[in-house]
């Protein structure tokens, strides 16, 4: 590994070459290693997508479901999700990626149906780079079409970055809107998740972000923030979710607010696709109803 010690050692310094210390290298080998074994893991179900309902507040029923990356490295452990999308990108297996959690997501809104659960949407997350290098909009509406599954039951969570140039991701929201997709904007309140994309007329959701949504019931100014996101929501006759609800005060005062959508630890962590359908039953069936 000599030339990770000369990358080390130039990194920080000739002089500082003593400190090049075993924690860097680590760092350096953990990300060869992601990037080597990223592509086996993806065509295996090693690297899979695990699913989070969201609750209606007003019903205590699940109205849907989000799509999570999980990837468990043999060596290395847990591979968050923006890892796991950086080596993906690193290596050109992004749309490959992108298929993968598209079919993981077909697969899931299948066996929804198959219960008698079509409306329960499910949502898979876009990143900005996938938007625009991928033709997400044909993947999209002709694979749901192939299955012959509905768009009104697929929604897609977008981000917002600086660097990406909107033009081309613009036109396939448009193509996936009046296809029926549903459009949510993720993280809203976060980094670039801003005003202007909502007058686009294709965002059919906002999510408030986990962070305002958690110091809601401690700090007004959250508060007031969440408020505002949800009043904004209405005005526009756009849907407000809240990600990140991890107490019955959170939920109890997104509802006094007028949020009836909710997604976070309360109601369940994110589980396996085999765990994903008693999940629902569960929090349906819980007599820890909210309304009281
Ligand atoms: P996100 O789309 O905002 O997803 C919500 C994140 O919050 C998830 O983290 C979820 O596990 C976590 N979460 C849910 N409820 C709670 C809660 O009550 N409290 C707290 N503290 N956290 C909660 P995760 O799975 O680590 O994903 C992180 C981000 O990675 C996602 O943020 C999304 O932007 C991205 N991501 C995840 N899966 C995919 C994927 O398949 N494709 C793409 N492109 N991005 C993905
Ligand atoms: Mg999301
Ligand atoms: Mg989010
Ligand atoms: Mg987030």
């Amino acid at each position: 590994h000599s030339d990770v010690a000369l990358y080390a050692a130039k990194a920080k310094g000739r002089n500082e070459f003593y400190f090049f210390d075993t924690e860097l290298r680590h760092q350096l080998e953990r990300r060869q290693h992601i990037e080597r074994d990223l592509r086996a893991a993806i065509a295996s179900s090693d690297l899979t997508s695990w699913f989070q309902p969201i609750v209606d507040l007003d019903t205590g029923r699940v109205a849907g479901i989000e799509a999570l990356v999980r990837w468990t490295h043999p060596v290395h452990g847990t591979i968050s999700p923006p890892e796991i999308i950086t080596a993906a990108r690193e290596i050109g297996a992004l749309p490959v990626l992108t298929d993968m959690v598209f079919t993981n997501c077909c697969a899931l809104m299948g066996r929804l149906n198959k219960s008698g659960r079509p409306e329960i949407k499910v949502a898979m997350n876009l990143s900005p780079l996938e938007l625009d290098i991928t033709e997400v909009d044909k993947l999209i509406i002709e694979g749901l079409r192939a299955r012959g599954l509905s768009t009104a039951q697929f929604e897609i969570e977008i981000t917002e970055e600086s660097s990406l140039d909107y033009s081309r991701a613009d036109k396939k929201l448009r193509t996936l809107a009046e296809a029926g997709v549903s459009i949510a904007l993720d993280d809203f309140g976060t980094g670039f998740s801003t005003f202007a994309s909502i007058k686009n007329g294709w965002i059919t959701k906002i999510k408030i972000d986990k962070e305002f949504v958690s110091g809601s019931t401690s700090s007004l100014d959250d508060a007031l923030l969440v408020k505002s996101v949800i009043d904004l929501g209405k005005a526009l006759e756009i849907e407000v979710s809240a990600e990140g609800v991890e107490t019955k005060e959170n939920a109890k005062l997104l509802l006094s607010l007028g949020c009836v959508l909710a997604q976070g630890f309360l109601f369940s962590k994110p589980v396996s696709s085999s765990e994903i359908l008693g999940t629902i039953e569960r929090i349906e069936t819980s007599k820890a109803r909210l309304a009281s």
